[in-house]
């Protein structure tokens, strides 16, 4: 049989991107897999962007991951760009189709597949509160009115931000978002089904930082979730498996943009037990 030597090559590139963890566990899925497909983790300057990406193109790179500050300023390097990732406004995942780059989204496919797979809950009909609308709070709450949850309460410390969000995110999906200002200790409604800090609060070094929030209404059912990763056990975390309410971390979301990610470029599907293994031992938890 002829040998084949050659890499397929993929990547992620951000400023700063050495602390990012995704390389660990795509390259133990590649390996586990069997492929010749290496990631590298690439620090790529806002201004060296569109030469990055024509490089890739050059070299019949795979795709790419992007990460802050590159994920919106990519789309107009990309040739065109999933459903999900123009409602979005973001790109997180590039993947080639032919000799086109397209843009896609996977950090609210991540984690609705946590939501799934890990905490064992179809969001159809849910009711959910989610705080924050920085770039996740947008995918994950992309990805909840596409699931087709019963209503979708945002709370943002800055209202012109949040109100924002929901009005375009509304227009262009029609679905049952709705935004209030977030109160000092807010307390978040009984019938809550789906609780997801997407706000920074809570990411290292900042470890001893809570969302101001009451849980005491929580119906015992409430799923708690945190887009925060680092620390993977958050302080909100802790207080609700404090009240035996149902958690979902921020790993899970991670491992899963991943693994969508994966799927994506290769058309396979990865190890998840190596992914997860590999970034658990990247991060040192
Ligand atoms: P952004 O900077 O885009 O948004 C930050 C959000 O946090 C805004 O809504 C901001 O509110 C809010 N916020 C920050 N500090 C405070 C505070 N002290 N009080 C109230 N609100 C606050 O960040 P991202 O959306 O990109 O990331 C958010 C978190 O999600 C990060 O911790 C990130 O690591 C994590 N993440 C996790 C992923 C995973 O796979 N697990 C993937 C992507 C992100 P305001 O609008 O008022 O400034």
């Amino acid at each position: 049989m002829a040998k084949n030597f050659k890499s397929e090559l993929v990547a992620c590139f951000g400023q700063p991107v050495a602390e990012n963890p995704t390389g660990e566990m795509q390259e133990a899925a590649f390996q586990k897999a069997g492929l010749a497909w290496r990631y590298l983790t690439i620090e790529v300057a806002p201004e060296d962007l569109e030469k990055a990406v024509n490089g890739a193109r050059a070299m019949g790179w795979q795709g790419f991951n992007c990460t802050i500050p590159h994920k919106v300023a990519v789309i107009p390097l990309l040739d065109s760009l999933s459903r999900e990732a123009e409602l979005i406004g973001a790109v997180n995942t590039v993947r080639r189709d032919g000799d086109k780059f397209i843009g896609e989204n996977t950090d609210g496919k991540g984690f609705l597949r946590g939501v799934r797979q890990d905490a064992k809950i179809d969001p159809k009909n849910k009711r959910v509160v989610l705080l924050g609308a920085g770039g996740a709070a947008r995918a994950i709450s992309t990805e909840l009115l596409l699931a087709g949850v019963a209503d979708l309460l945002v709370l943002n410390r800055t209202i012109d931000r949040g109100q924002a969000m929901v009005a375009d995110l509304a227009a262009k999906t029609g679905g049952p978002i709705r935004f209030e200002p977030w109160l000092e200790n807010h307390e978040i409604p009984a019938t809550t089904d789906i609780l997801v800090n997407a706000t920074s609060i809570g990411l290292y070094p900042d470890v001893d930082a809570m969302p101001s929030i009451q849980l005491g209404n929580l119906p015992p059912h409430c799923l708690v979730c945190d887009a925060v990763f680092n620390p993977p056990e958050t302080r909100l975390l802790a207080a609700a498996r404090a009240r035996n309410l149902p958690v979902l971390d921020g790993l899970s979301m991670l491992v899963y943009q991943g693994v969508t990610g994966f799927q994506l470029w290769t058309g396979q599907d990865p190890d998840e037990a190596a992914m997860k293994a590999a970034l658990r031992t990247a991060l040192d938890v």
